[in-house]
C-alpha cells in the first residue's frame, strides 16, 4: 500500500500484495488501528466503493491501544472541531439541561460496542454528554445548506457577528482560509 499512495485500491490486488494472504483484511484494520496508517474505506468516503481501498498519505496518526487512551481522545475531538457530532452543541456552551453547568464532551462510539464496534478513532466521534445520555432526541440530519444560510440571513446582527467570528476562528487555526482575489 506504501508504494500506492493516493491510489485506489481493489481489496483483490491487496490479497495479492499480501501473497494471497486469507487474512488480508486482518492486515488491512492492523495497519489502521495499530500502525497508525490512514486507510480509508467506502465507510469514510463515499466515492469509494465497498471492498476499495485507498491510503492518501504517509502520515501516520499516533498508535492508538486498546482503550481509548488520552490520544485518541485529544485526536477525535480535534478532528470534529470540539463539537457534538449530534446536536452541534461546542464544549464550553451553556448547556440547555444543566442551569449553569456548561456542555461538556465525551468520546461516543459510531457502532456501539455490544455490536462490535472498537475504540478505535474511525470509531469515536465527539457527544455532548446530554446526547450521550439519550436526554435529547437529536439526531437529526446535518441542516442543508439553504436552510442553513436562511437561518443566519435573518438572524440579529450580533448573531451573525458570533456565527462569523466562529468561523475566522474555525478556520484561521486550520489554515484553510483562502486569501480573498483582487
Ligand atoms: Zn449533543
Amino acid at each position: 500500500m506504501l508504494s500506492n499512495i493516493g491510489k485506489v485500491l481493489e481489496s483483490r490486488d491487496i490479497q495479492k500484495a499480501s501473497g494471497g494472504a486469507v487474512e488480508w483484511a486482518r492486515r488491512v484494520r492492523e495497519l489502521r488501528d495499530e500502525e497508525g496508517y490512514q486507510i480509508l474505506s467506502h465507510k469514510d468516503r463515499s466515492d469509494l466503493k465497498p471492498g476499495q481501498y485507498l491510503l492518501e498519505t504517509d502520515k501516520r496518526v499516533p498508535a492508538f491501544k486498546r482503550g481509548i487512551s488520552k490520544e485518541t481522545r485529544a485526536w477525535v475531538l480535534e478532528r470534529n472541531g470540539y463539537t457534538c457530532q449530534m446536536c452541534g452543541m461546542a464544549a464550553g456552551d451553556p448547556d440547555p439541561f444543566g442551569g449553569s453547568r456548561t456542555v461538556r464532551l465525551t468520546m461516543g462510539h459510531i457502532i456501539d460496542k455490544s455490536k462490535g464496534g472498537g475504540d478505535t478513532p474511525s470509531n469515536l466521534r465527539a457527544i455532548c454528554t446530554n446526547c450521550n445520555e439519550g436526554l435529547q432526541n437529536t439526531s437529526l440530519p446535518k441542516p442543508d445548506r439553504i436552510y442553513l444560510l436562511a437561518q443566519i440571513r435573518r438572524a440579529t446582527i450580533d448573531d451573525q457577528s458570533a456565527v462569523l467570528e466562529w468561523l475566522i476562528k474555525k478556520f484561521e487555526s486550520k489554515n484553510v482560509v483562502k486569501p480573498r482575489r483582487g
